[in-house]
């Protein structure tokens, strides 16, 4: 008997047939005998439908009321799949984040999740029931409704799994498994057996949304074998697992496991701003006490005393970062503040790029001769990505995805 949790996706429970689906599925689990926890998403579409009405009633609504309302897409699919569930003849029982509870701290629409109290569920799989877990939300030191950020189920699946120690945390969505890059971009990408925690972390973090990056980070410091299945299709999906447990083919690992990218970017830049110690932090630690989140950063180096700064984000907080941009540059008596969202980050990754040098310039040499302009760089041991204007990302994919034989 194994202790098994499992999320199901937006578009795995997106109808009432496909949420039976999933009963079948859970159901089969349950007669080998295993424990089985189940995470679920909103209905495909919903947490969408749900922010497009808040959007109506405030320019920037409410990010408490926020919560309260998406939530609401989760707690629909729980009650449904139990039902569902318990008319095969199989107990099952749903709770919402707060019920578990799943404590976060108190970040509204982005928190992180800081304790699990497990008594609840593993009572009730003590009982011999099905635990239906609502996934992406919790409840925060005051009390109130929180949730994960976009995508947060993933989330709520593998902390769950890693705070009551499951034997594995399947994770079912409507591809099977993970790609060398978004095969809904590129036709010809291939599917991975097998792939390290580092590398989905960071095709994760790059964009690469099969999995929330939270969740691979709960994945990789508890260890939690965790697998991307499709719901729809038999397969062994791809596991994620640590480089020690990485078996080795026969053939050398490739440089490059997969190719990320993402759409999410938005570029700020403060022109001739002092060039004098302290002007980054200065910049910077107003947007950081904004709970804005940045990614890559230049500066210029100094001429007559100014320098340029610019820095990237998420394309949702732009707005947001630029207006408190605009005032530390009236505050540095700076030049001027310059917004641009129609960018996007592609990024290469790979273990084996460690040891390797000339990818950066094969995948420089790759956008050239497509006549794409790289606007930003930056490197690690284990990826390259370049800031580029959105209007390349299709080409840049697929001509990169080529020229590094990610197809063969
Ligand atoms: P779910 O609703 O099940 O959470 P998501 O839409 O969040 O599903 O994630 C699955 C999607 O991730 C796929 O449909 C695919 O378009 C996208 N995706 C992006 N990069 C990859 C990749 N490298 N491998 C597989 N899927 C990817
Ligand atoms: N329903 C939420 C979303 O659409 C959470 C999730 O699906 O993981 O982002
Ligand atoms: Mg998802």
């Amino acid at each position: 008997m194994a202790l098994i949790f499992q999320k199901y996706g937006g578009t795995s429970v997106g109808s009432v047939e496909r949420i039976q689906n999933v009963a079948n599925k859970v159901a089969k689990f349950v007669d080998d005998g295993h424990q089985v926890v189940v995470t679920v998403s909103a209905m495909s579409g919903e947490t969408n439908r749900l922010t497009a009405m808040a959007n109506e009633m405030q320019a920037q609504p409410c990010k408490r009321e926020m919560d309260v309302l998406l939530t609401t897409g989760e707690q629909v699919t729980i009650a449904l799949l139990s039902m569902a569930l318990q008319a095969k003849g199989y107990p099952a029982i749903s709770y919402t984040g707060w019920q578990v509870p799943i404590q976060t701290d108190k970040v509204h629409s982005k928190a992180r999740i800081e304790h699990i109290d497990g008594t609840k569920i593993l009572d009730q799989l003590g009982q011999g029931k099905v635990v239906i877990v609502a996934g992406f939300q919790g409840m925060n030191p005051e009390g109130d409704i929180s949730t994960l950020g976009r995508g947060g189920s993933d989330t709520t699946a593998v902390a769950l799994a890693a705070a009551l120690n499951a034997d594995e945390c399947q994770i079912y969505t409507d591809v099977d498994g993970v790609y060398t890059t978004d095969p809904r971009v590129v036709p010809q990408a291939k599917r991975l057996d097998q792939i390290t925690y580092d590398e989905m972390l960071e095709l994760a973090s790059l964009g690469a949304k099969v999995l929330q990056i939270r969740s691979v980070e709960f994945a990789s410091k508890y260890k939690v074998p965790l697998r991307v299945l499709s719901s729809l299709k038999e397969g062994g999906g791809t596991l994620i697992t640590s480089e020690e447990n990485f078996k080795e083919s026969e053939m050398e690992k490739p440089l490059i496991s997969g190719i990320a990218f993402s759409r999410d970017e938005a570029k700020l830049m403060i022109l001739g701003v002092p060039d004098k110690p302290g002007v980054a932090y200065q910049i910077l630690g107003p947007i950081s006490d904004a709970n804005i989140d940045i990614d890559m950063i230049i500066q210029n180096q100094g001429v007559d005393g100014t320098t340029d700064f610019t820095f990237t984000m998420s394309r949702l907080d732009a707005e947001a970062a630029k207006a408190v941009l605009q005032s530390t540059a009236n505050h540095l008596g700076a030049r001027e503040v310059l917004m641009d969202d129609e960018i996007v980050k592609i990024s290469m990754v790979g273990v084996g790029m460690k040891s390797h040098a000339g990818i950066a310039s094969t995948m420089f040499k790759t956008l050239a001769d497509n006549e794409i302009n790289i606007q930003m760089i930056g490197t690690t041991e284990i990826k390259i990505s370049v800031v580029i204007g959105e209007e390349h990302l299709e080409v840049a994919v697929q001509t990169l995805h080529e020229a590094f034989g990610l197809d063969k």
